[in-house]
């Protein structure tokens, strides 16, 4: 279709019909780049013409129209920006409008423009002002905003039933000889200069592609270059998004703009590692090289005072900016509390070029005071490390002041996760131990146990032995004595285990009076003779004794078993414990061996 629509253009002496009743009414001024595009959407006598064009172009533009339909079968003349390549025929149209209802269809801001067009039978009626939509009777066009700067009341016409957008300059193209049609990717080198001298940045252009992707753009008519096919569409948005553009492109070199436009693009990468990078060592790395720039930085590190503590966590490249808890440093308490003096606009300008020995020598740093909690306190400062001493200009404090509220938000983030992880170590730590008996609870066993079965997986030699031990009816001591004995008893029972068994061994609390041991040993024999060790040294004991009462004694029964190379700790155990209840079922107060 489209190949044969180009020859159709040849000589744009005929209106082209484009999609189903949209008719491309254009005229292109020989050797002018900047063709402009006018459109009419033929809708019996509601049709709409888009962006009429200039006084140059209307009599060429008429003359197509007609081949498609009256003239007086135009309603609305829809103008997407006030500019004259696409207005300055209004005049004319206002002095050929016959019917009454006719009107001229744009944004207020466009309007308080237009007027000065003296039209004397067009009204205006705005978008703005009739929410952004006109309703041509079985066809809807909506209107979607596009402001930039020297059209802030631009916008762009979505035509629901073709899924065109007419784009006016978006998607505009600059080129002497436009295809009528896009063909290839290469139409966003056409579409490059027109941006990036006409929109005034890139923030502005995204908020507007942002809203054109909410629709199901099927084809993009532009105001100027060519029209996007569908299948180009997609790459068009995603290009324009990335592209740069706007009036820092325009500035000249070594220019007060072009300076902000270096110092806005550090920002701006600053920003994106920190969404990007979860690692707050991607994060100091990339700081650290955008500094580099202007400073002549060694290292960065990071120390973040904790409430109420008086020591501080240290981020540096040591210790790979993990965090690492080091004494107070003297130089860095005194940068934070030099800082909480000045007030909090000050404090965003504020650094410290400090010196400080280290190792025996002598260092030159530049130090900014951080604020990590919100406003309240200064409790972590930046330490930019110096090659050698150095002038702090303009251009280093705007960079140090911009850096800083991200800074803030990292360091508080990694502060976070350092005493997370502290927390978390403590919670292991405590969860290692049982505490009435000292020994290593359940949980931890599968850690450390998990490691021993594994080492002997790998290595035949290294064997593991377990010994499962229970107490013989202690249900009848709790029930005799009291529960606070029977705690006493285990307690006891703990004591003995820990006296029988070697530093290599790992006891565990199993259960309530169940006990298991594991040993790095690979005979059953030596693992017998260690549980026959544990029932007698607990047999010599004596509980419950004084003030009259006679004491008792307690007994208990085990299960021994060596472990098989990729057996699971499961199987090991339920092993064991077969044989434990052999040594309970024979008798108790006995040790038995697993099979
Ligand atoms: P068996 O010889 O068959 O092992 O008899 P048992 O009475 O020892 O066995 P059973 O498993 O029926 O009872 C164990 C008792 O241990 C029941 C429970 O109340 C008690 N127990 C479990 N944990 C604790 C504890 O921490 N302190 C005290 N005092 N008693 C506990
Ligand atoms: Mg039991
Ligand atoms: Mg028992």
């Amino acid at each position: 279709m489209h190949t044969h629509l180009k020859e159709k253009n040849t000589g744009t002496e005929h209106a082209i019909e484009i999609g189903s009743r949209i008719w491309w009414v254009g005229y292109q001024i020989p050797g002018d780049e900047l063709q402009c595009n006018a459109y009419l959407i033929e809708h019996g006598d509601q049709s709409v013409l888009i962006d009429p064009g200039s006084a140059l172009t209307f009599d060429k533009t008429l003359k197509k129209i007609e081949e498609v339909t009256d003239f007086s079968n135009i309603r609305y003349f829809i103008c997407h920006h006030q500019g004259p390549d696409i207005t300055s025929s209004l005049n004319r149209i206002d002095a050929m409008v016959e019917r009454k209802d006719a009107l001229i269809v744009t944004h207020w801001r466009a309007a308080t423009l237009l007027k000065h067009y003296a039209l004397k039978n067009l009204p205006i009626w705005t978008v703005d002002g009739n929410d952004w939509k006109l309703d041509l009777g079985a066809r809807v066009l909506k209107f979607i905003f596009t402001p930039y700067l020297h059209s802030p009341g631009a916008f762009c016409t979505f035509d629901e039933d073709s899924r065109t957008l007419f784009s006016s300059n978006l998607f505009g193209g600059f080129t002497e000889e436009p295809s009528f049609f896009a063909e290839d990717e290469s139409y966003f080198e056409s579409m490059r200069p027109f941006h990036e001298h006409y929109m005034p940045g890139k923030e502005i252009v995204q908020h507007a592609l942002l809203s054109i992707e909410k629709e199901e753009v099927q084809m993009i008519a532009p105001g100027h270059g060519s029209i996007i096919p569908e299948e180009l569409t997609g790459y068009m948005i995603e290009k324009l998004k990335g592209l740069e553009c706007g009036l820092y492109l325009m500035a000249e070199k070594d220019s007060d703009v072009s300076h902000l436009m270096e110092l806005d693009k550090m920002i701006k990468g600053f920003m994106s590692a920190l969404v990007l990078y979860k690692d707050f060592s991607d994060i100091a790395h990339y700081l650290c090289s955008v500094a580099k720039e202007i400073l002549p930085v060694k290292a960065l590190e990071f120390y973040v005072k904790r409430e109420g503590e008086e020591n501080y966590i240290c981020f540096a490249p040591e210790n790979k900016y993990h965090g690492e808890t080091v004494p107070k440093v003297s130089f860095i308490t005194s940068v934070i509390d030099n800082t909480l003096e000045v007030s909090s606009k000050e404090a965003d300008y504020h650094y410290d070029l400090v010196t400080f020995d280290r190792e025996g020598k002598t260092k030159h740093a530049l130090a900014i005071p951080i604020d990590t909690d919100g406003h309240e306190k200064l409790n972590a400062a930046a330490i930019f490390l110096l090659r050698s001493e150095t002038e702090i200009n303009d251009e280093i404090k705007e960079l140090l002041a911009r850096m800083r509220l991200p800074l803030s938000v990292a360091i508080e983030r990694e502060k976070l996760f350092h005493m997370l992880e502290a927390d978390r170590n403590e919670v292991y730590e405590k969860s290692k131990s049982d505490p009435l008996t000292g020994l290593y609870t359940k949980c931890y066993m599968n850690d450390l146990a998990g490691r021993l079965l594994d080492n002997h997986n790998r290595e035949a030699a290294s064997g593991v032995a377990l010994i499962m031990l229970d107490v013989d009816h202690f249900k009848s001591v709790n029930d005799k004595y009291g529960h606070t004995t029977g705690d006493t008893v285990l307690k006891s029972v703990g004591e003995v285990i820990f006296e029988q068994v070697r530093r290599v061994d790992i006891p565990v609390r199993y259960g309530g009076e169940e006990f298991a041991i594991f040993l790095p040993v690979h005979d059953i024999y030596t693992a017998s003779m260690i549980a026959e060790r544990i029932r007698k040294a607990l047999g010599e004991l004596s509980f419950g004794e004084g003030e009259g009462d006679e004491g008792f004694k307690v007994t208990m029964s085990a299960g021994v078993a060596v472990h098989i190379q990729d057996e699971s700790m499961l199987e090991l155990i339920n092993r064991a414990d077969k044989a434990l209840y052999s040594a309970k079922e024979s008798g108790r107060n006995r040790s038995c061996r697993a099979r």
